[in-house]
């Protein structure tokens, strides 16, 4: 089963490839480079995910894949949420969000800084037909940045369960638990269905 992943960012590519494993054959855009993305401009990471996937789907006559993902802080209302890349500003600076989240959680002490990443999964077949699935990975916002590894807010993400962030840990050890591998565990079984 071949896949087409509405997405430029070879790193999503490699990451989604080996979430999918045996399930799919997942490709990138590389055949289609004057197709455009449409903004994630949604409320929603489900409606954000599925309006990708419909674009390249309508587009290719292939299904489509696509995700969209980010950090819900409780103290904070659920923010920065389908903002998260852009939260300190349009630059989309990671450094400058981290900066900008601890800024927002000073007045949060250890026992109230819950937060979850979340992410959708959406399928689209060119016949219409659609499927959408969510993972959230529940944990805390750390007090200070920690560890080198990883992408975005890792460095302040601290799962449930563990004592190090993400960015502290291996990309093996974070895809174990994150919230990408479980709504593409959960897009698995659609995909069979194709
Ligand atoms: P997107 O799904 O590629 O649009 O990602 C949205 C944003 O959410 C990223 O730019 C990061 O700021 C944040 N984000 C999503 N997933 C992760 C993650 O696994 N680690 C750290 N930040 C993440």
């Amino acid at each position: 089963m071949r896949v087409i992943l509405a997405s430029r960012n070879d790193g999503k590519l490699a990451e989604i490839s080996v979430l999918l494993g045996e399930e799919a054959e997942v490709v990138g855009l590389a055949e289609h480079p004057t197709l455009e993305l449409p903004p994630e401009e949604a409320e929603t990471f489900q409606e954000n995910a599925l309006a990708k996937a419909r674009v390249v789907a309508q587009a290719v006559g292939e299904p489509a894949l696509a995700d969209d993902s980010g950090l819900e802080v409780e103290a904070l209302g659920g923010a920065p949420g389908v903002r998260s890349s852009r939260y300190a500003g349009p630059a989309c600076d990671p450094r400058a969000n981290n900066a900008k989240l601890l800024r927002e959680m000073a007045a949060y002490g250890a026992g109230g800084r819950g937060a979850r990443f979340v992410c959708a999964a959406a399928l689209v077949a060119p016949d219409g037909r659609e499927w959408v699935t969510r993972g959230e990975v529940p944990g805390q916002i750390a007090l200070a940045p920690r560890g080198r590894r990883g992408f975005g807010y890792d460095p302040l993400f601290v799962p449930a369960g563990h004592d190090r962030t993400f960015a502290e840990m291996t990309a093996a050890e974070k895809n174990a638990l994150s919230h990408r591998r479980r709504a593409f565990d959960a897009l698995k079984k659609y995909l069979a269905a194709l």
